[in-house]
């Protein structure tokens, strides 16, 4: 695609929305079309098809359904649409995204076992199994994949086996790994997993996905309705139907999600991953050598996030070396850990290790200041 003019390159180093390419950028100045034209249809089933092979879901067992919203209406609508009556969620909760699964249980009301675990920590698979052989009416256990207010990767599939030998469906929030962490739903144990666009496939923000299996989310169509607006079943029933999303799809990020999966294709998952890898090693570099200490042992590190602890000194000021760094094009993020302060550095989107020996001169010059 050519390029008209290029646009000012801000490296993000906040968990998403991520750096995009230009060709992304630009692909969404696109002449207005009706969404409910035939030809946008046609793209929204490739962009389907496409999400599938991100994760080698069989296309003849999986389905993917999108949605208009942020990453957060996939939690929403995974917990209100997939519990039979009468039937219980366990989530295994070491974070604050988990938290935001159980916050969503308590909502709508969901009987729930919110089973917290320490959140430097990656969960007891023992105290998960001994919850579920304690609680047999548990039929859906849910996990985050990474969890993105630490960056520790949880054991989804050794959680999805556990979910799986007690006849439950296990349901991950994959939002800040799916596209760079290799995920294999399959092999994984994985019966639904979730994105959004701007995170790992490096698009635009305001489309989200659910990829799962289709006979459940069948099965679904006679559970509680919960929600109009967030009904899994609905939207899925709706795409089948017509193709179409069932109300006004982000026609613009639609246009960008597609570009940005060609380029995920060309690029590949080994190739993305070890970039993604190479920018988490580099972050590394630079914090050891500034002396700064990292909150989570590096072996259950996701490899794209990283949470700094704030160095011990006075004059240390998180909003002037935020500000410091932003104006010069680098842009960090507060943590997300109650009890530990800290701030994060994450590797997502089309950054490179060269970025981050840049952004740590800056970051050198604004801890001087
Ligand atoms: C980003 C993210 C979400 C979604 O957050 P939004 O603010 O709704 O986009 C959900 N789960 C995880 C693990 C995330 O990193």
């Amino acid at each position: 695609m050519e390029v008209l003019k290029p646009i000012k390159r801000n490296v993000l180093l906040n968990p998403g929305p991520a750096t995009t390419t230009d060709t992304v950028k630009y692909a969404q100045l696109v002449p207005d079309i009706c969404p409910r034209e035939k030809e946008f249809a046609q793209m929204m089933k490739g962009l389907r098809s496409d999400l599938l092979k991100v994760v080698h879901a069989p296309e003849d067992q999986y389905t993917s359904v999108l949605f208009c919203g942020s990453g957060t209406i996939n939690i929403d609508v995974c917990l209100n649409s997939l519990l039979p009556e009468g039937k219980k969620v366990l989530v295994v909760n070491n974070g604050a995204y988990n938290s935001r699964a159980v916050e969503v249980c308590r909502y709508y009301g969901l009987p729930h076992i919110d089973l917290r675990s320490s959140v430097f920590e990656q969960p007891d698979l023992a105290k998960v199994e001994a919850t579920l052989a304690a609680e047999p009416d548990v039929a859906l256990v849910y996990c985050c994949h990474h969890e993105t207010g630490t960056g520790v990767l949880n054991p989804i599939r050794e959680i999805g086996a556990l979910a799986h030998k007690y006849g439950a469906i296990f349901v991950t929030d994959t939002t800040s790994s799916l596209g760079m962490i290799p995920l294999d739903v399959v092999k994984d144990n994985v019966d639904f997993c979730m994105a959004s666009a701007q995170k790992g496939l490096m698009a635009m923000t305001g489309l989200s996905f659910i990829i799962g299996r289709e006979d459940i989310i069948k099965a679904s169509a006679d559970y509680p309705k919960r929600s109009y607006y967030c009904n899994l079943y609905m939207q899925y029933d709706y795409f089948q139907k017509t193709g179409e999303m069932h109300f006004t799809p982000p026609v613009q990020t639609v246009y960008a999600t597609i570009q940005a999966l060609k380029e995920y294709f060309e690029i590949g998952e080994e190739a993305k991953f070890a970039r993604h890898r190479a920018v988490y090693e580099a972050i590394h570099k630079g914090l050891d050598e500034l002396g700064l200490e990292t909150a989570i042992d590096r072996n259950i590190e996701s490899g794209l996030v990283v949470s700094v602890k704030y160095p011990d000194d006075p004059d240390w000021d998180f909003e002037k070396v935020h500000d410091y760094c932003y104006e010069r094009g680098f842009t960090i993020y507060p943590g997300k850990i109650s009890t530990t302060d800290t701030f994060r550095l994450c590797a997502l989107g089309d950054i490179y290790p060269e970025d981050i020996e840049e952004f740590f001169k800056v970051f050198r010059e604004a801890l001087g200041k």
